[in-house]
C-alpha cells in the first residue's frame, strides 16, 4: 500500500516537472494561485497561504466564488521521499489544510465536484523563494510567461 502511494506521488511529481519551465502562473482575485478543477475551465480553485495554512476557494468560469457544498478535496504534499496527506477541513467557503514543512515542495490536489463526480487532479509547486522580477514568492510569481526557465 505504502509503496504504491509513493509511486503515485512520483508520477504526479514528474507531471509537474514537465509542466514547468515556462514561467507565468495564473493568479486569482485574491492574489492566490489558480488551479484547474474541471476538464473544461468551468471550475477553478484559488490557493492562498495564510498563517501557515493553505486555503482553497472555488471559483467559476468567470473567477467568481462558488459555494462549498458537496465538493471534496484530498491533498498530497511535502517532500518527494516522504509525502504527507494533510487533513483537509472546511472553514466557511474554503477548504483549509496545514502547510507542509519546507520552502519548496509539490502540492497535488484531488478534487471532486460531488460524491459521484470523477476526481480531477491539479498540481502546483510551492516555492517560498522571492522572485527578483516581481518580488512575489515564486509560487505566486507575476512575471510574464516569457520569463526564462531557471537553469
Ligand atoms: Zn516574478
Amino acid at each position: 500500500m505504502k509503496k504504491s502511494y509513493i509511486i503515485l506521488f512520483a508520477a504526479l511529481w514528474l507531471g509537474v516537472v514537465r509542466a514547468l519551465g515556462h514561467g507565468g502562473v495564473e493568479l486569482g482575485p485574491n492574489g492566490g494561485r489558480v488551479v484547474e478543477f474541471s476538464k473544461d475551465e468551468s471550475l477553478h480553485g484559488e490557493v492562498t497561504l495564510k498563517d501557515g495554512r493553505f486555503h482553497v476557494a472555488l471559483l467559476d468560469k468567470a473567477l467568481k466564488p462558488v459555494a462549498l457544498t458537496e465538493q471534496s478535496l484530498v491533498v498530497t504534499g511535502g517532500s518527494r521521499s516522504k509525502p504527507e496527506k494533510p487533513k483537509v477541513e472546511r472553514e466557511g467557503n474554503h477548504f483549509v489544510f496545514q502547510a507542509p514543512k519546507g520552502d519548496s515542495y509539490l502540492l497535488a490536489f484531488q478534487f471532486k465536484d460531488g460524491p459521484k463526480a470523477k476526481s480531477i487532479t491539479a498540481r502546483i509547486e510551492y516555492d517560498a523563494a522571492i522572485c527578483s522580477g516581481c518580488q512575489n514568492a515564486e509560487w505566486l510569481c507575476k512575471c510574464p510567461p516569457a520569463k526564462p526557465a531557471k537553469p
